[in-house]
Order: structure tokens, then C-alpha cells, then sequence
């Protein structure tokens, strides 16, 4: 038998939903590409509900409660007083959600005698210290490419939202008004910039993609470089540094995952060196950017806009700058957690547990660190080390409603 802590944000103020805005979800078998979509061999839920909620326990109690194991479901993640640190001293299996993460610290693991196996429902294992996951032999899974191109129409639909001033306009129109020079000054079209990517993987691919019948010039920046024959189909420049795309772009998306080497890059050396009153759209991590250059930044006219879904920590402390800095289009982090997200991210966790249980292998392309070191996704994506310092501030975020 072993115990599961499942970390999943609340159920939504009003109640978990009885009805939803539609009857089902498009069938997809698999990502671009040819991998396939989860498959586990059974699913106990409709696809379409609400899952990542704590009500919704991504539809693993039946699962898990028929095979004698037992499931701790709560969003009490942060302070030494929480449910989640209190769950984990006999822990086996943590899951959590990048959205609403459950910090495992190096000091919180070394409370977890028991624990084996990290599991992210979604994308991005950084809220896991991977360095005291491999100290430790825990092996950290998550579901490669479930929510990757729900990220990449979210990053486009905030690049168009920036660069069209969308948000204050739509303000202007619930507020009564009908303003329409306050909303065009700072509005422009997208056709004609030059906008580039950090990271040309899963989502920074999908994002080239979908830009490319915006006329726009497609740049990007990544360690290694796409074939030959996608560069031209997409015209697409690859920039062998940073600074060298920055330094042409209108409009930067980022979309590399956060471990040492990609921590801080967006820093006030870096962002100086962008074009006056370029964009930034950053979906994969908040802290790619220096949290303080970027308000600075927006001041000083240096950069026209930011927006995105990732803060750090999560949730941020209700006075958390970039609440409240100028020009930004922030929302909490759920470009990953569409109802149709849910659906493949949870069909994952369902088949990484699946094979656990069964002393099968998790997919190679599911794994991040195994046996040791960093292993699968996480070989290619990440390199050694914790990224999760700091994250204790998480404990100061209050509830308002
Ligand atoms: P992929 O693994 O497919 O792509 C990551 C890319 O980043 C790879 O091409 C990798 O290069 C590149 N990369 C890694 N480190 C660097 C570096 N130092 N410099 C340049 N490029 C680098 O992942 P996805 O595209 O699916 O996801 C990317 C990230 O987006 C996730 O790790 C997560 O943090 C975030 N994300 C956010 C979500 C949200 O809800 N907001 C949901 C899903 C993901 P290489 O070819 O060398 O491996």
C-alpha cells in the first residue's frame, strides 16, 4: 500500500461546478510531432471536468482506493504548519501542480523518508529541488508535451492582447466608456515585427508556428538548432546568443524551462539591451526574469509590455510588484491548466502511476530525474542544481475572497 499527497489548487469560490460552458473536448491522439497523447489503461472520468481542483482529485481516487493505496488530496501546500508538510513525513508519491505548486525543498524531502516518486501533473519540474531529488534517488516524472501547445495559443493570444493594448480597452468598455484614442495610443499591429523565442522546443516551436501566418519575421534562440529543412519552411533565424536575438526583436516569448542556466537571464543588463518598447511574453517561468528590472523596466518606457502566467513563488504575496506595475497583462498561471490540459495531464499521471505500481517503465520522454541523475525530458532540458529558493514566501499570499 503505498500513500499518496496529491497538491491541487481550490475548487472555484462559487463551488465545484455541476455544469460546464460545453458538452466535451475535441479527440486528439497525438502531439505533433507523433507522440501519443496518455495512455493509461483506464480512465475514471469524463474529459471536459474539472480536474485539477481538489474536488476534482484528477480523477484518481477510484484508481488508487481499489488498489489499496491511500490518497491525501489538499491545497494547504505552504509554512511549516501546513497539510502538505504534515502529509509528507509517510509520504510515498507527492503530485503536484506547476499552477499551484507544492515546494519540495531539499529541507522538506529530508522530512520524507518514505518518498520515491515526484510526479508534476503538467510541465516544469522546477518546484522540485531536482539536485535533492537525485541526492535521494526520488524519481521526478511529469507529462511531457499534455499541456505544451495549450501554452503556445495562450503565449500568442498575449502577444496580440500587448502588442493591440486589448486589456485596457476591454477596460474602458466595462467601465462605461468608449475611448477610443485612450485605447489606440499605445496600439499597434503585430504584422511587420520581428519576434523571436527562447527556446525553440515543444511550445516555442508551436508558437513559430502559429505566428508565422501573422507576417511576421520568426527568430530564435535555443542550444541547439532546428533542421535545416523547419527553418526554411517556417523562415525562421536562429541567433547563436541571447543578446543577439534581443537586440532585433520587437516581441520576446520565453519559453525555456527555469534550472540554473536559464535563471535571472532577463536581467537589467539584458533587457537594456532590447529595443525601446519591445514586448516580452513569458509563459514558461518567472524566474527567467529578474523580478524587480522587469517593473523597472515598464517605468521607464524601456519596455512597452509584459505579460504572462508564471510568478515566483506561487501564489505570489498579495503585494507581489508585478500585480500592480504598469502595462502588463498578467493573469494567475493557467495557460496550462485549460480543461483540455487537465484532461491529457491527468491521463498521465494516471499511467506514470499506472507503471509504478506495475514495476513497468514510466516513458523516457515522462522523466526528469531517475536513479540518480537527471534522466529522459529532463537530460535534455534542464541541467543540475535547485531552483526553488525563495519559495517559503509563498506562505504570505492571503486570501481575499
Ligand atoms: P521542451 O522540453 O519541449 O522545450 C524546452 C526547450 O528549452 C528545449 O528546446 C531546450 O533545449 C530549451 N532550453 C533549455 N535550456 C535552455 C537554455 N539554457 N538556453 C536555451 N534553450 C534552452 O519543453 P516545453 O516547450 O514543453 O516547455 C518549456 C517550459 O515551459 C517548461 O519547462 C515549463 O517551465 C514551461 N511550461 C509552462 C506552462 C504554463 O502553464 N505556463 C505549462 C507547460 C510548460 P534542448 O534542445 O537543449 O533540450
Amino acid at each position: 500500500m503505498a500513500k499518496v499527497v496529491c497538491v491541487l489548487y481550490d475548487d472555484p469560490i462559487s463551488g465545484y461546478p455541476a455544469t460546464y460552458a460545453r458538452d466535451g473536448l475535441p479527440k486528439i491522439d497525438r502531439y505533433p510531432g507523433g507522440q501519443t497523447v496518455p495512455t493509461p489503461q483506464e480512465l475514471d472520468f469524463q474529459p471536459g471536468v474539472l480536474l485539477g481542483s481538489i474536488s476534482g482529485e484528477l480523477g484518481l481516487r477510484k484508481f488508487l482506493e481499489t488498489h489499496d493505496h491511500r490518497l491525501v488530496v489538499t491545497s494547504d501546500k505552504d509554512g511549516p504548519h501546513s497539510v502538505f508538510e504534515r502529509e509528507l513525513t509517510d509520504a510515498d508519491i507527492v503530485i503536484s501542480q506547476p499552477f499551484w505548486p507544492a515546494y519540495l525543498t531539499a529541507e522538506r524531502i529530508a522530512k520524507a523518508p518514505k518518498l520515491k516518486l515526484a510526479i508534476t501533473a503538467g510541465i516544469g519540474s522546477d518546484h522540485v529541488d531536482l539536485q535533492a531529488a537525485s541526492d535521494r534517488g526520488i524519481t521526478v516524472a511529469e507529462v511531457t508535451y499534455s499541456n505544451s501547445i495549450s501554452v503556445s495559443e495562450h503565449a500568442v493570444m498575449m502577444i496580440l492582447a500587448l502588442v493591440r493594448n486589448y486589456i485596457p480597452s476591454y477596460q474602458w468598455i466595462v467601465k462605461g466608456g468608449w475611448n477610443i484614442a485612450d485605447c489606440v495610443a499605445r496600439s499597434y499591429d503585430v504584422e511587420g515585427m520581428h519576434v523571436g523565442t527562447v527556446a525553440a522546443g515543444r511550445i516555442g516551436l508551436a508558437i513559430l508556428r502559429r505566428l508565422k501566418p501573422f507576417d511576421v519575421h520568426l527568430h530564435y534562440f535555443d542550444r541547439q538548432r532546428l533542421p535545416e529543412a523547419l527553418e526554411k519552411e517556417l523562415n525562421v533565424v536562429w541567433h547563436p546568443t541571447l543578446e543577439d536575438m534581443v537586440k532585433v526583436c520587437d516581441v520576446v516569448t520565453i519559453n525555456a524551462p527555469l534550472h540554473p542556466q536559464t535563471e535571472n537571464l532577463f536581467n537589467q543588463a539584458l533587457i537594456a539591451k532590447m529595443k525601446r518598447g519591445a514586448y516580452i511574453v513569458n509563459t514558461a517561468r518567472a524566474k527567467i526574469c529578474n523580478r524587480d528590472a522587469i517593473v523597472q523596466a515598464l517605468e521607464s518606457g524601456q519596455l512597452a509590455g509584459y505579460a504572462g502566467d508564471v510568478w515566483f513563488p506561487q501564489p505570489p504575496p498579495n503585494d507581489h510588484p508585478w500585480r500592480t506595475m504598469p502595462h502588463h497583462g498578467m493573469t494567475p498561471h493557467i495557460s496550462g491548466t485549460s480543461l483540455s490540459a487537465q484532461a491529457r495531464y491527468a491521463a498521465g499521471t494516471r499511467e506514470i502511476l499506472e507503471c509504478w505500481f506495475e514495476g513497468r517503465p514510466i516513458r523516457d520522454e515522462y522523466l526528469i530525474v531517475d536513479k540518480g541523475r537527471l534522466a529522459g525530458a529532463g537530460a535534455h532540458s534542464y541541467s543540475a542544481g535547485n531552483v526553488t529558493g525563495g519559495s517559503e514566501e509563498a506562505s504570505k499570499f492571503k486570501k481575499t475572497t
